[in-house]
């Protein structure tokens, strides 16, 4: 792979026309590492959120032994670069094939469900194989409520009745029990793990069964970019929303059991950024070579303002404009359909211009695993970069004014 000390040195050499990924595998070590610092358990990498091999690699010589997993796919992923490595196979709803594949061909012994045929389709699963269920660890996925992002509690979790009903169910059979959820991605409010803390021990008093784990999920959030039209959402740092984890793991009483949690987006999102180039410039649009169809749905679905810097094209002589004042643009991208406008606008100079790229920040979450081959455009190209993307101070390249104030 080249490598570059920034993704501007990679963009003024290869002025690429197609999107560039510009990995930073010690931003992706330290943020890691950092989480396994915080969080008083196992942390077992989501893979959903970036499954490239490289992320996977980096993250096991990191030294991250477990991980998330949902599909055959990614038990293979994880198996080829991690053979030692434990996956806990938490999606609640599952092929039966794939739970026997699990158990059979990957030696998996933490499964989720959230409904009682789930624990059939595993019971039946474990009677074939001849496993002793004592010797597996089933999580109770339960319902929670918050703000994120993404919420997933209409889809996914038990409610609280039921969840009692399952545990009680999973462990006559004799297997191990423990109790999971995940708040949804990108969380927006502080007290949503507490709440989930709250619920997981409803459902324990009432169970009355010694639990085996408690899995806190994911929803962690990455930091972004912020719209200066927009009012700011209150949101305490990654180390306050520790301590408070922390903190309400105790006040719940849970910290006497094992813990698990499964953090995608906060461990990745900074250890990508990707180089686009504008394709078009349309009055106060900007048309660019990457879209919601490849590396920037999740900002879409998820109405995340991307930080952005300006890489001006040197080649273009002639300007118009101040480049210290900043617009904001609506972004097309490279799809000829109607759907791929992003949510937000990128603030960028008003001397932006049909050729200049822009390097988009903190994308390592929910893009490269997104892409698709819709329309024939599929970006793949990778560089290393070794500056992180917040390095440096160069205000007139900074496209979002959050930075610019830094
Ligand atoms: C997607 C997912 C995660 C990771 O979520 P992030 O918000 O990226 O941290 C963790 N656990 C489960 C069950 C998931 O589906």
């Amino acid at each position: 792979m080249q490598r570059f000390a920034t993704a501007r040195d990679a963009a003024l050499e290869m002025r690429p026309d197609e999107p560039v990924y510009c990995f930073r595998p010690d931003v992706l070590k330290r943020d890691a590492q950092n989480f396994v610092s915080m969080f008083p358990g196992k942390t077992a990498y989501a893979v959903k959120t970036n499954g490239e091999r490289l992320v996977l690699k980096t993250l096991a010589e990191a030294g991250i032994d477990a991980f998330d997993v949902a599909s055959p796919a990614e038990f293979a992923a994880v198996r080829d670069v991690a053979p030692n490595a434990e996956m806990l196979y938490m999606h609640p709803i599952k092929a039966q094939s794939d739970i026997r594949l699990a158990l059979e061909e990957y030696g998996i012994r933490v499964i989720a469900v959230d409904h009682e045929d789930e624990i059939t389709k595993l019971t039946r699963v474990v009677r074939a194989l001849d496993i002793d269920p004592g010797t597996l660890t089933i999580y109770v996925r339960i319902q929670t409520k918050g703000h994120a992002a993404y919420e997933l509690s209409k889809k996914f979790g038990a409610g609280p009745a039921n969840a009692v009903e399952l545990i009680k169910r999973l462990s006559r059979y004799g297997f191990k029990v423990g109790l999971c959820f995940h708040v949804g991605s990108q969380i927006e409010d502080p007290d949503t793990y507490e709440r989930a803390l709250a619920s997981a021990d409803w459902v324990r008093s009432r169970a009355g069964v010694e639990l085996a784990g408690l899995d806190v999920g994911g929803g962690f959030p990455a930091e972004y970019g912020h719209d200066p039209n927009r009012k700011k959402p209150e949101m305490p740092s990654l180390d306050e929303l520790m301590a408070r984890l922390r903190g309400d793991i105790e006040e719940w009483g849970f910290n006497e059991l094992p813990l698990v949690a499964e953090p995608g987006r906060v461990i990745v999102a900074r250890a990508f950024s990707l180089i686009v180039r504008v394709l078009l410039r349309k009055g106060r649009r900007i048309y660019i070579n990457d879209g919601i169809w490849a590396s920037l749905s999740d900002s879409w679905t998820g109405k995340i303002t991307l930080p952005a810097r300006f890489i001006p094209d040197p080649a273009i002589r002639n300007r118009n404009g101040s480049q210290d004042k900043l617009l904001p643009f609506k972004v097309c991208g490279a799809t000829c359909d109607s759907v791929d406008i992003l949510s937000r606008p990128f603030w960028l100079p008003e001397t932006v211009d049909t050729g200049d790229w822009i390097e988009i920040g903190h994308i390592g979450a929910y893009s490269l695993s997104l892409r698709t081959r819709f329309n024939g455009f599929y970006p793949d190209t990778f560089v290393e970069v070794d500056t992180p993307f917040d390095a440096g101070t160069a205000p007139e390249s900074f496209a979002s004014l959050e930075t610019m104030a830094d």
